[in-house]
């Protein structure tokens, strides 16, 4: 009898895991008060968009990165008068009690800066190069060295960044030829993705072979176009046990750049692909460029890799929820959350942990409430005017009248002390009657 259970070939869509792939093992690395790499968590890190030399605008801003959860902040150090601007920088930073550490992103001239400002060059926590424009010709490997050399006199890591906008196009226009004479050429595009990897791991083989260790090194291959950074990190990660820093370069602009930064490293977090992210994105003119550390850490709580802030599980609304109550709702409930968060992270250990559900109808309202740990279904069209509230799955209470909203906010707080405050008798959750 045909029940549908014969053992038929899997589709390709039948074959996709949901489950996280086990992490790649890679060689742990220290930065600063930060380690990346091994079981240690997938580390949020930005860049600054000031001029470096700027001392008081850059403390603003990486201080504005860091609070809003940066674990590193990269700053450009393109000239003297910013390399010189970096101690102070540090300085200040330390003085307000944050202690983000800092990475000194070199272009061409690197080598001088490090060796004619040693306090810089201590005062940073890594060293970004990219091998495509350390220098030309016969200068290219010994101003390379030079870094390297200045990396291992301060004991500081190093990011060995390829990016395919400034490839190596030495090594390009080598593996080109070669693959021209070759009796089955690959596509340009393969050869290209070669070229970005062989570029980050022979400068990576050079610098261990110049002395700097295996965990001082980490490794990024930035594109632009979400198919070839997957291929790019594919190979990267079967081919070395660097670190890996994750990250699509250029993306763009608002919710493309999102979407396509959040596409390319999606697969490669899925697959244990990746230790540290950033994600570029171009922000509008006097932007919040908080945004990509928001977006960053969204990207790993919501697939389930770190817990950063409570999420607020909220249905889009439609016909059925015509007023405006449960947006309202959603925002003031993610507003409480992001204003609440500074003091309920130091008195609430695991807060972040919690998950609400703020929903607009009895469609889908009470079923996804009970699966938060707080919830709550507001009416929809023609629905009773009763909003019923769910804590740990159980239906506790009904809300009803014009305070929803504020008391609703005062039972997420009253839940938040009683599971995660000091008196919490965990790992029980709280059960509250109505
Ligand atoms: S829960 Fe109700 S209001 Fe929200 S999307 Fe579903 S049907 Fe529409």
């Amino acid at each position: 009898m045909d029940d549908g259970t014969v053992n038929e070939p899997m589709t390709p869509s039948e074959q996709v895991s949901s489950r996280l792939a086990p992490r790649r093992p890679a060689t742990a690395v220290c930065i600063g008060n930060v380690v990346m790499g091994g079981n240690h968590p997938i580390v949020v890190q930005s860049m600054t968009n000031t001029d470096t030399a700027d001392i008081a605008a850059t403390v603003k801003q990486v201080a504005a990165l860091a609070r809003a959860g940066s674990e590193l902040v990269r700053i450009t150090v393109d000239r003297d008068e910013a390399a010189k601007a970096v101690p102070h920088i540090v300085e200040k930073l330390r003085a307000q009690g944050i202690a983000v550490p800092l990475v000194g992103d070199f272009h061409y001239i690197g080598h001088k800066l490090l060796a004619e400002n040693p306090a810089t060059a201590q005062a940073l926590d890594k060293y970004r190069i990219n091998p495509g424009n350390v220098g030309f010709k016969a200068k290219k490997d010994r101003q390379f060295g030079d870094i390297i050399e200045l990396a291992m006199k301060h004991d500081k890591p190093v990011r060995i960044g390829v990016n395919w906008g400034s490839l190596d196009q030495e090594l390009l226009t080598h593996l080109m030829d070669e693959n021209a004479r070759s009796a089955e050429p690959k596509d340009a595009r393969e050869v290209m993705h070669e070229a970005i990897v062989q570029s980050a791991l022979l400068s990576a083989q050079r610098a261990e072979a110049l002395g700097l260790s295996a965990d001082k090194i980490v490794i990024s291959a930035k594109v632009s176009a979400v198919q070839d950074l997957i291929n790019v990190y594919a190979m990267l990660s079967r081919r070395c046990s660097y670190a890996l820093h994750l990250g699509l370069t250029e993306a763009g602009m608002g919710s493309k750049g999102i979407v396509a930064s959040t596409a390319a490293m999606s697969v490669l977090l899925q697959h244990g692909i990746g230790d540290t992210i950033r994600v570029s994105l171009t922000p509008e003119p006097g932007g919040d460029r908080t945004l990509e550390v928001k977006v960053a850490q969204e990207i790993l709580q919501t697939m389930g890799l770190r817990s950063f802030v409570p999420i607020v599980a909220a249905c889009p609304g439609c016909g059925r929820t015509t007023s405006t109550v449960f947006q309202e709702l959603a925002r003031d409930v993610e507003t409480m959350i992001r204003e609440r968060m500074p003091e309920w992270r130091r008195n609430y250990p695991g807060v972040e942990t919690l998950n609400l559900a703020v929903m607009g109808c009895i469609v889908n309202g009470p079923g996804e409430s009970k699966h938060a740990d707080v919830g709550i279904s507001l009416p929809g069209t023609g629905e009773q005017p009763a909003a019923p509230v769910f804590i740990d799955g159980k239906k506790v209470l009904t809300l009803r009248g014009p305070n929803i909203a504020a008391e609703f906010k005062q039972i997420v707080e009253d839940y938040i002390a009683r599971r995660f405050g000091p008196l919490a008798q965990k790992p029980e959750k709280i059960r509250v009657s109505e």
